[in-house]
């Protein structure tokens, strides 16, 4: 399963067979990666909509590999969910945004930072125990985190989802429903589910400038959001004029390229030193 890039170099492709030749060595070399600190955490910033305030980052992960480049998440998360190897990148994915929060607070910068959980995580009955050794070891609070998990995440064993995430919430942790509008969740079970942010997949907010459809599906979300009393992140905003869109229909948070790119942490302090929205 491995094709040629656009840039013609080796890229993994996502689907294997559990257990041949390659899907072994790739395992073999996510381990490395990340005993060998190959993992980079992105950090692409979330913001009010009404003053361009940044409330808080997303923790994105590339794999610096040594002869194939930056690699794209895409190219690694599912196979890495598929194996089960998931929970070790998670912890690191955990380790590396608390220290960075720690590096924020340093700098007297409050810097909320959202990490993507998967499906398997949900599954794991020591996660909320996990996070909170990682948070307590920096001294950080709760509040720290918020924990991004995609509709689809949650719908594959809605009980045992809406079960950690009843852990999560009663620590503390701000939770946030990823990729909202593609997981046929149902609204009974939305209604259900302790989480306080609501993130309108980008396929919507994208579109919603040409697209009548696109901007009614993204106006109802938002309208559905504020009555079930969760705040709403539109991402994938791009152009000035969506964000205009956005803020005249209520929607409290934006991310996306027209604010800024997922970056490394160093030039992601730098950018916001010099933000001025
Ligand atoms: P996601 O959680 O939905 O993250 C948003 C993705 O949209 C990111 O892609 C981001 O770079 C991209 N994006 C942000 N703004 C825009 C925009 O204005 N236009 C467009 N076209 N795209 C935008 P990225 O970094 O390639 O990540 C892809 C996916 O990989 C993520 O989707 C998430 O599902 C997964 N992922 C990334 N990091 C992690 C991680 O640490 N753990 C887990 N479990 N999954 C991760
Ligand atoms: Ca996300
Ligand atoms: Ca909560
Ligand atoms: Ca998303």
């Amino acid at each position: 399963a491995a094709k040629r890039s656009q840039a013609g170099s080796q890229v993994y492709t996502p689907s294997f067979d559990a257990g041949s030749q390659e899907s072994l060595s790739l395992l073999g070399e996510l381990r490395r990666a990340v005993e060998n600190g190959e993992l980079r955490l992105f950090l692409q910033p979330k913001v009010d909509l009404r003053n361009g305030a940044v409330i808080s980052a997303e923790a994105l992960v590339r794999w610096e590999h040594p002869q194939r480049g930056l690699v794209p998440p895409m190219q690694f998360i599912p196979f890495a969910e598929q194996t089960g190897f998931i929970r070790s990148l998670t912890a690191w994915v955990l380790e590396a945004s608390a220290d960075a929060w720690e590096r924020a607070q340093a700098r007297g910068q409050a810097l909320r930072i959202s990490v993507n959980l998967s499906t398997r995580d949900l599954l794991d009955q020591d996660l909320p125990l996990k996070i909170g050794a990682i948070l307590k070891a920096r001294a950080a609070p709760p509040q720290a985190l918020c924990l991004e998990i995609t509709e689809s995440a949650i719908m594959d064993d809605p009980q045992r989802a809406l079960m950690t995430l009843e852990h999560l919430n009663a620590m503390g942790f701000k939770l946030s429903i990823d990729d909202f509008g593609t997981g046929y969740s149902s609204l009974a079970y939305l209604k259900r589910l302790p989480v306080d942010e609501l993130k309108i997949d980008k396929s919507f907010v994208m579109a919603m400038e040409s697209d009548l459809d696109d901007a009614k599906i993204v106006r109802s979300t938002i309208e559905l959001a504020h009555n079930l009393g969760l705040s709403v992140v539109a991402e994938g905003l791009e152009t000035a004029k969506t964000w205009k869109l956005l803020a005249a229909l209520g929607c409290d948070e934006g991310q996306g390229y027209y604010i800024a790119k997922p970056m490394p942490e160093a030039q992601f302090m730098q950018w916001l030193a010099n933000w001025r929205p």
